[in-house]
């Protein structure tokens, strides 16, 4: 009998998922820091500010209090839920009950949870591209279906009611909406989500928001909470967030998940086999964040947008970048189609994949393909990281181009 191998071995289910693209472009770039090279990363979704030192201190205090060395309860614990409750009315005006709140470890297993929570077999989930990499692998997990909905730099990367209505089957079972977006910085107006709010409770349509960079708005722009806006659709609608792009906390661990009874109740039962409760020391610095003032934040966003009116005006210098200003998270979205096909020392970029890989080996540059968040000819630089990184890494960028053939 011939051995099994390894490969055959692995579930078919898991096999079919991809490794997340944006983390893979990471670990590349710190193997080369490793190597002794000064690399300039616009590929981390990550801010380069410390967690602010309040939040800290409350971490050592939970760490020193032995009420947080044992198992909690899975949900989270009930003053961690209560202040997102508190939260969530003070950023969004939106109501909820502190029982309707799943803390979870960070926001991704927030997005696996609540559709593991949701999807059967032969389920549609629609997501307009570019997508943020994490979405469809566990729709797929699920065996359900992840229903792509392509926008583009003429729409400023949002997604129509027109196109949501070409996308929608009878198994459409949930949509998932994301403002401000990574990876392209869009935010959708009031209006806009008023309509597509009104299209999914027309047609009994979920509605799975992603919150996490609510706070990182600029140019004038708002954030506005579809669960706030369309309360008609309280039963369709869950909200994800976390701390960690508003408090610079991503290595912590904390997001959360608010939603209906039912779907709170599946996904705390899921938890229960997972990770029983979330790290009470990260849940209790997690409280300090949320009930604690918003100021750290300002102070950082307003960091965030000096690089963002930056690196917009570097990028847009370049001969072959193609985008518009940046709306909010911290990601500058760039076409890169008018510099595929050149050579750059040498090597020649046919796709946006290879273009970055060759920014990274020529000049030590690390930025996202557009291929990480289905959308080919397009790259992701996010500008959490210092201004005179910043500043470097344009001007290695700028010699390149200049000097491609
Ligand atoms: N949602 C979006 C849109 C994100 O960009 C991220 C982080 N890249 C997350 C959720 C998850 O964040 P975390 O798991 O670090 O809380």
């Amino acid at each position: 009998m011939p051995k099994q191998t390894l490969t055959s071995t692995i579930s078919k289910r898991v096999s079919a998922i991809a490794p997340s693209a944006t983390l893979a472009v990471t670990s590349k770039a710190k193997a080369l820091k490793d190597a002794g090279h000064k690399v300039i990363s616009f590929g981390a979704g990550q801010p380069d500010f410390p967690t602010p030192d309040y939040i800290i201190e409350a971490a050592i205090a939970a760490a020193k209090d032995p009420a947080y060395h044992g198992y909690t309860a899975t949900a989270g614990l009930p003053a961690l839920r209560e202040a997102i409750a508190a939260k969530t009315f003070r950023d969004s005006k939106y109501e909820v009950d502190p029982n309707q709140v799943v803390v979870t470890n960070g926001g991704k297993q927030a997005v696996y949870n609540s559709l593991t929570a949701l999807l059967n077999p032969g389920d549609e989930v629609i997501i307009p591209a570019p997508f943020w990499t994490s979405y469809p692998e566990p729709i797929r997990l699920a065996q359900a279906k992840p229903v792509i909905v392509q926008t583009g730099l003429e729409t400023g990367f949002r997604v129509t009611v027109d196109a949501l209505e070409k996308a929608r089957t009878a198994n459409t079972k949930a949509l998932i909406f994301v403002s401000p977006s990574n990876p392209t910085g869009a935010i959708y107006p009031k209006e806009e989500i008023e309509a597509i709010a009104a299209w999914a409770y027309e047609h009994d349509i979920w509605v799975v928001c992603d919150e996490i960079y609510e706070h990182l708005v600029f140019a004038g722009n708002e954030h506005h909470s579809v669960a706030a806006l369309a309360p008609e659709l309280s039963e369709r609608v869950i909200v994800l967030n976390g701390v960690a792009k508003t408090y610079a906390m991503t290595g912590w661990r904390v997001g959360w998940m608010i939603a209906p009874p039912e779907i709170v109740s599946a996904a705390t039962t899921l938890q229960s086999h997972q990770n029983s409760n979330v790290n009470n020391i990260a849940q209790m610095a997690a409280l300090a964040a949320v009930a604690g003032p918003l100021d750290p934040v300002y102070e950082m966003r307003e960091a965030f947008d000096r690089r963002r009116i930056e690196i917009y005006r570097r990028l847009k210098a370049i001969d072959g970048f193609k985008l518009s200003e940046p709306q909010g998270a911290f990601y500058a979205f760039a076409s890169v189609e008018e510099l595929l096909g050149r050579s750059y020392n040498g090597s020649v970029a046919n796709t946006s994949a290879q273009l970055a890989e060759i920014l990274l080996n020529e000049i030590h540059v690390a930025a996202v393909p557009g291929e990480a968040f289905h959308a080919p000819g397009y790259m992701r630089f996010s500008y959490a990281l210092s201004d005179s990184d910043l500043t470097e890494g344009m001007d290695r960028l700028e010699k390149l181009i200049n000097e491609s053939q």
